[in-house]
């Protein structure tokens, strides 16, 4: 199976650098299911090519396989994937051109960021859905695309189209784009011949479709078949496009366990929630021209909080259960937070976050205002002492409510802040996300209606000495509410 990238930029060489692939070898990289060549078949200075040609070992395909995978028959050995471009071909590339996918590139910082004339060409691609479907899944993001179906048998032109389609893109964009693109749609062509959906697959999808995917018309549909039909997984996704917006970013909430999905009808429901991304959003006050993006929520949510914590005139502010740091990132930004703290009981969030904020590269003196540590809000902790404000942004839902005594107790009690901000989802907001079924993250213990959130935070206000205001985060609705609630508790 092939795929080649042609580029008529200058000098077209450039592909080389952002692809990490030098234009004069053939390398060679072994797959778990074969092996994928890299070369370059013409390299001047005003077209360049580069091709990627994966041979797969079909005995290799099989053994590398999960003992639990069904159908350990002849037709694991005998079928189209050595020939075509099938959702293996996605996965060689992310291998392959990882650090280009990822829009790196050491040797020219500028490139990455730069679009270039592109043509993407892959001459057998399996489709379900024929050319229109690839066609309404590249035209949105910028492609002009040429999509063939292939005849079934070349001698017997009346034996129809096979499923196979002959694809060419043209556009001009950036070539980590573009590879992100193919990543995720190339599967999603494909259709139902996954090797490799595991709960980290929302993720990793999340990840690649950064800056279109939740825009995309057709996000139901490509969550859904690049998740392989599995209900739970693309509805965990679909909540999380919606949270995010455009804005997509690696979030940590856990995949839930994988659930085949219930029949179809359920899972086109998929679609409905994230069409209900917009609902979710709202225009920058008194600006935006229509053409302007919507604004994600979680930067509404970070807005108001920093707005509020200047407004307290805090100067040091912990945020507890910081996640992967954007907050503390953005209080670091701002010089009047001269302390800044960040604890997460998960290790893996604070490495994340280390990575996010270049703690390697931070210069001291920004380096000297932070600390970052691992700690359970659920356990006494000095550490959580000593500063003016503590943020508890979207996190006391993820806590099993017998536990949540236990944070009451240890942030309202023994950490005893002058200020405390709490924010968490307002439940009755949720009817706006249509289909919506459950709670907005799977891994939310529970889900609060504004009655109950007020209802929580002033017993603790009055049982810890603290007077509790409250106010919305995101569109208002007078009847639900806003999408996200925010308790900001002062000490007496
Ligand atoms: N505040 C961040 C992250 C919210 S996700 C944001 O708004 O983006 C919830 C975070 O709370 C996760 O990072 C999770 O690891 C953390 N968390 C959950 N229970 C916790 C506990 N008991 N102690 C500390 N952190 C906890």
């Amino acid at each position: 199976m092939l795929l080649t990238i042609s580029t008529t930029a200058s000098p077209a060489t450039d592909l080389g650098f952002l692809l990490h692939k030098h234009p004069d070898r053939v390398q060679e990289f072994g797959q778990s299911f074969g092996t994928a060549t890299v070369f370059y078949p013409e390299a001047g200075e005003d077209r360049c090519t580069v091709a990627l040609l994966l041979e797969v070992d079909p005995v290799a395909l099989v053994r590398s396989r999960g003992r639990n995978s069904p159908d350990f028959s002849l037709s694991q050995y005998v079928n189209d994937r050595p020939y075509a471009a099938s959702s293996l071909l996605a996965v060689a590339l992310a291998d392959v051109f990882r650090t280009a996918r990822a829009g790196r590139c050491k040797a020219r910082p500028d490139l990455p960021g730069t679009a270039l004339p592109l043509e993407i060409r892959i001459p057998a691609l399996p489709c379900r859905g024929g050319p229109g479907l690839a066609r309404e899944l590249f035209e949105p993001l910028g492609w002009q695309v040429e999509a063939e179906a292939v005849l079934l048998d070349g001698a017997f032109p009346e034996w129809g189209d096979s499923r196979y389609v002959s694809l060419t893109l043209r556009g001009t964009l950036r070539l980590a784009d573009a590879l992100n693109h193919l990543y995720v749609l190339l599967p999603v062509l494909d259709d139902g011949k996954h090797y490799w959906v595991a709960p980290d697959e929302v993720d990793k999808l999340i990840r690649a479709g950064e800056g279109w995917l939740a825009a995309h018309p057709a996000r139901g549909l490509i969550t859904r078949r690049y998740l392989g039909r599995r209900w739970a997984l693309a509805r965990t996704a679909l909540a999380r496009l919606a949270e995010l917006g455009d804005e997509t970013e690696e979030r940590l909430e856990p995949a839930v366990d994988e659930e085949a999905a219930p029949d179809e009808t359920a899972a086109t429901e998929a679609a409905s929630v994230a069409a209900s991304a917009e609902a979710e959003q709202e225009a920058e006050p008194g600006s935006a021209p229509p053409e302007d993006k919507p604004r994600p929520l979680n930067t509404l949510r970070r807005e108001a909080v920093l707005a509020t914590l200047e407004e307290l005139g805090a100067t040091s502010v912990i945020d507890l259960g910081c996640g992967q740091g954007e907050l503390v990132g953005a209080l670091l930004a701002r010089p009047r937070f001269a302390r800044v703290a960040g604890a997460d009981v998960s290790s893996l969030a604070l490495t994340i976050a280390a990575r996010k904020l270049r703690l390697e590269r931070m210069p001291d003196a920004k380096r000297a205002r932070l600390t970052l540590f691992q700690g359970a809000l659920t356990y006494t902790d000095r550490r959580f002492t000593g500063y003016d404000a503590a943020v508890l942004m979207e996190v006391v839902e993820h806590v099993d409510p017998p536990r949540l005594a236990a944070l009451e107790r240890v942030v309202f009690g023994h950490a005893k802040p002058q200020h405390v901000i709490v924010t968490t989802p307002n439940v009755e907001y949720n009817v706006r996300y249509e289909f919506l079924t459950g709670l907005r993250h799977n891994d939310h213990r529970f889900e609060w209606t504004r009655a109950e959130f007020q209802e929580w935070a002033n017993r603790v206000a009055a049982s810890y000495g603290y007077q509790v205001i409250f106010r919305p985060i995101g569109e208002e609705d007078a009847e639900i509410g806003s999408p996200t609630q925010m308790g900001v508790f002062s000490r007496d």
